[in-house]
């Protein structure tokens, strides 16, 4: 079945990409601040969770994985966190729903609750900047 791993690939097309999860690491997703913004310090908005080293990244890797199986998924989501067997199939069902939607081998970003192909030659960092500074003058001018 089609998973979600870690990847580095494309790392850097958008100027706030980080990924300190393990290349390869199957992902999950992250628990989540209940404000800030998608493009905000914290990044949990528009990142994953490894499920080895419980760190994040901003991007993903469509895998097909022949051993996976949604019982295997749950098990690996839950790595011993006790979280109820419910909760962890809602998750895996959530991400190999994602991994669904893209062909195997596509690098993939989340922006809150939407999922995109990585595309070469759009993220300008002239462009995140430019949306970096509206957010902080409409801030301002909350102030
Ligand atoms: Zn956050």
């Amino acid at each position: 079945m089609k998973v979600l791993v870690a990847t580095k690939e494309t790392q850097g097309r958008r100027a706030n990409d980080f990924c300190f999860a393990g290349i390869n690491d199957l992902v999950r997703m992250p628990i989540e601040c209940s404000s800030g913004y998608i493009d905000d310090p914290c990044g949990c908005h528009r990142s994953w969770t490894s499920t080895l080293n419980n760190k994040y990244t901003t991007t993903c890797k469509v895998i097909e994985d022949a051993a996976m199986t949604p019982e295997k998924l749950c098990a690996a989501l839950a790595g011993g966190s006790g979280a109820q067997p419910e909760e962890m199939r809602a998750a895996a069902a959530y991400l190999s729903e994602v991994a669904g939607r893209f062909a195997v081998g596509t690098i993939i970003e989340r922006r809150g609750k939407e999922f995109a192909e990585r595309v070469a030659g759009v993220y300008g960092r002239g462009q995140r900047l430019g949306a970096v500074l509206r957010h902080l003058k409409s801030k301002r001018a909350r102030i």
